[in-house]
């Protein structure tokens, strides 16, 4: 039970992970925790690795090597669907919801993978309005920005203690991405716990409170958020000029 144990014990911990595919050693020796309630950010280029982190994570793929706990608990070897009805969901890359169901049946998916824990209907609308708006409408009607929405609503029904999301921002117009942000303060307002994988490194150390670099496969940098964005290798590589 997690209120016996010490505050400082992490919700998740990733340690030594390595993930290949193939002969492609997509992530290397990767370590990192997170307290819970935490916000973490991975940034890093396109292809170091943050996905395969994410995926291995998740359960999507088994890490070739190092071990993935949750709440003291080893979940390296659980298939995905066990560690979803631990709490531990993923809002994916492309935000694969299923165009041809509408809205609320995409949510009701999102529930059913969580039964005995899931929150009603109505409490994702009150988060995200405008899909209480478009409730009826077939997913694929909606614009990019509502489909990710859709896809973190999709995650959140299920009460998730430990929510991945994987590029959320990912090809959305600028006032769409602070709508996102935005929904990723709430949910961190609510006790969940975050992992946050970006390319928009600014936006992404700017809401966590621990950011970690990935480069190549392999954690080049960690530290506070506030840190990394005035650390000038990050701000260099990563932030850009402003
Ligand atoms: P992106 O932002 O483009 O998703 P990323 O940082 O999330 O990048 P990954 O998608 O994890 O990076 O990819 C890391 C490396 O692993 C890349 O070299 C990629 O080509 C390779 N890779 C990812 N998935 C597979 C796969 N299913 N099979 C083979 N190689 C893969």
């Amino acid at each position: 039970m997690s209120e016996s144990k010490p505050a400082t014990d992490p919700i998740l911990s990733v340690e030594n992970v390595d993930v290949s595919y193939g002969r492609v050693n997509a992530v290397r020796g990767v370590s990192f925790s997170v307290p819970e309630g935490g916000l973490v950010a991975l940034v890093g280029a396109n292809g170091a690795g943050k996905s395969s982190v994410l995926a291995a994570v998740s359960g999507l793929v088994r890490p070739a090597a190092g071990k993935v706990i949750l709440g003291g608990r080893d979940i390296t070897r659980w298939p995905a669907h066990r560690r979803v009805g631990a709490g531990l969901v993923l809002v994916p890359e492309g935000r694969q919801i299923l165009g041809t169901l509408t809205v609320a049946e995409n949510l009701r998916l999102g529930a059913h993978r969580r039964r005995r824990h899931a929150a009603p209907e109505s409490e994702m609308y009150e988060l995200f309005p405008v899909l209480a708006e478009r409730r009826a409408l077939p997913a694929s009607a909606l614009s990019g920005g509502e489909q990710q929405m859709l896809a973190i609503a999709r995650a959140m029904i299920a009460r998730p203690k430990v929510v991945l999301l994987d590029e959320p921002s990912m090809g959305l117009a600028p006032k769409m991405v602070d709508e996102i942000f935005t929904v990723i303060e709430k949910i961190r307002a609510s006790g969940v716990t975050v992992v946050l994988v970006e390319q928009n490194a600014r936006r992404a150390l700017s809401a966590a409170d621990t950011g970690h670099v990935l480069e190549t496969g392999e954690i080049a940098r960690s530290g506070p958020a506030s840190e990394l964005l005035k650390d000038p290798k990050v701000v260099q590589a990563y932030l850009g000029v402003e």
